[in-house]
């Protein structure tokens, strides 16, 4: 399985995963599964993430996901970057492609196919429903100090 490569300061923690295209490259393995999934990248243990789970996703062409699943308290937003399918939440069922966004709530019973002849690759993003706080743009706050490149 392919590792990452990282590299860490005091305040921050970067992944390099490489190619889009080559996210098979890294499996997945559910922990109460013995099924494998490549091209499925969970960041939140690589990038010591504290507040939100976030995986990156190649799903093949002619893919789908073998059974829907609900949360228990986390909503989940997909992001789809590159590609086209189906995404489906209750009983409803929205065609995706590159730019479309969708948030699901902890109890929409949610699945995806990829119903056509290319990959397809979204971002999905998983926080505790309703733990934001406060004006997320105010929450930023300007830093006074000169902006210093290496040559
Ligand atoms: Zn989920």
């Amino acid at each position: 399985m392919k590792k990452l490569n990282k590299h860490e300061g005091q305040n921050f923690t970067a992944a390099h995963l490489g190619q889009w295209e080559d996210l098979h490259e890294y499996v997945f393995q559910h922990p109460r599964f013995s099924k494998i999934t490549p091209g499925k990248v969970f960041l939140k243990d690589p990038l010591n993430l504290t507040a939100m789970e976030i995986s990156i996703n190649k799903f093949p062409a002619g893919a789908t996901m073998p059974f829907l699943h609900r949360h228990t308290e986390h909503e989940e937003v997909y992001i789809f970057v590159r590609g086209k399918g189906q995404f489906q939440v209750d009983n409803d069922v929205i065609d995706v492609k590159e730019g479309t966004v969708i948030r699901v709530s902890p109890d929409g019973a949610r699945c995806w196919r990829n119903n056509s002849s290319e990959d397809l690759y979204c971002i999905v993003i998983q926080a505790k429903a309703g733990s934001l706080e406060g004006d997320t743009i105010a929450d930023g706050k300007g830093v006074k100090q000169p902006i210093v490149w290496p040559e």
